[in-house]
């Protein structure tokens, strides 16, 4: 229901904020809090740091910003994923999907889309369970898995092993039927929970393989879980193509040019690069603007088919809920205006 609401009123694309709990006892019981006041709804107040003015009297500002929801740290994955469960109906239904993790390293973006409990395993989940149920209308549907990682403007598979000998990606978009497909990149058909699980596991494990310091990497890179869906109608001859795509993105803090040399300064432009074309993009779609720039990036010129048009876009925006990370929170809040 709330989702066609959404749709009346703000055509295909949502931003939602996802306040993370604080961490015990990494943060402590002394630790600062952001939002000692927030309720789950639409709006998000935020203190700003302190401001002199020219009589030297220090304020801080409050700012407040919107968004279709505001979970506040205390909501599970499981009442966020009902926010979206109506996305990957429409992923059924043969619509092209892109769900999106923003935010500063550490802030929840993996722990909302592909924990054990996230975004990916429910979204399949629940795949599954209506394919099941739409058996009767006679419709059979297969789905099919991939995992790609965009890292420094290249695009890797995450279902190859490096021993297996990996070959350069190429994106093919068939512009008549709207759809893409990775050349060289593996695909799984997901016919059963587990195959998802040693999925996720298989793209871990290569990720780690990949990359001496994993967790850096992951969070240098932006990872997408592409599920095609297609679906026929025995009865009446009908056929539909749908895409949903899971992007768990690079962090997003101000990463610094000075001090980073040669390969760490390229990877560095690249993030900030990428994620401020995602951002582009998402902006010329809500302004309606005839020139969308999805070559400006390898992530945006993946995802063509899946931003715009008749598809449907949601942005996470996650935040942390500490004093010591306000000056991302707002930088991330910012952002996230800008494509609202
Ligand atoms: P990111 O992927 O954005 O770098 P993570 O998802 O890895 O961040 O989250 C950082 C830490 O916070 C992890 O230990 C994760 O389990 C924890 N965390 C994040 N969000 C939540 C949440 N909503 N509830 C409980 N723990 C969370
Ligand atoms: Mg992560």
């Amino acid at each position: 229901m709330l989702f066609n609401k959404y749709q009346e009123l703000k055509g295909n694309i949502r931003v939602m904020c996802r306040v993370r709990p604080v961490l015990d006892p990494t943060e402590g019981d002394e630790a600062k809090i952001l939002f000692p006041d927030l309720k789950t709804s639409t709006q998000i107040d935020i203190t700003g740091p302190e401001e002199k003015s020219s009589l030297g009297n220090v304020s801080r500002r409050v700012m407040p910003f919107e968004f279709d929801r505001v979970f506040d740290p205390s909501v599970y994955n499981e009442e966020v994923f009902g926010e979206i469960s109506q996305l990957v109906q429409s992923a059924l239904d043969g619509f092209n999907v892109c769900i999106f993790c923003y935010g500063q390293t550490g802030s929840g973006k993996t722990f909302t889309m592909s924990s054990d409990d996230g975004m990916i395993p429910r979204a399949t989940h629940m795949i599954y369970e209506t394919i099941t149920q739409l058996k009767e209308k006679s419709w059979s549907y297969t789905m099919e898995g991939s995992f790609v990682e965009v890292y420094n403007e290249e695009l890797n598979d995450l279902l190859t092993s490096p021993s297996e000998g990996k070959k350069k990606l190429e994106i093919r978009h068939d512009d008549s039927r709207k759809q893409t497909t990775v050349l060289h990149c593996k695909s799984v058909a997901l016919d059963s929970a587990d195959k998802v699980a040693t999925m996720l596991r298989e793209a871990q494990n290569n990720r780690s393989v990949a990359a001496t310091k994993a967790n850096e990497r992951s969070s240098r890179s932006h990872s997408v879980f592409i599920l095609k869906l297609v679906g026929e109608n025995s009865a009446t001859g009908e056929r539909c193509e749908g895409t949903l795509n899971l992007v768990d993105l690079a962090g997003s803090e101000r990463l610094k040019h000075s001090g980073a040399e040669g390969d760490r300064m390229k990877e560095t432009q690249n993030i900030n690069k990428s994620l401020a074309c995602l951002g582009d993009v998402i902006e010329a779609l809500g302004r309606g603007s005839g020139h969308v720039p999805y070559r400006n990036s390898k992530l945006t010129h993946l995802l063509q088919y899946s931003l715009g048009g008749n598809s449907k876009t949601l942005m996470f925006v996650m935040v942390s809920p500490m004093e010591a990370h306000l000056k991302e929170t707002i930088t991330s809040l910012r952002f996230a205006t800008k494509v609202h």
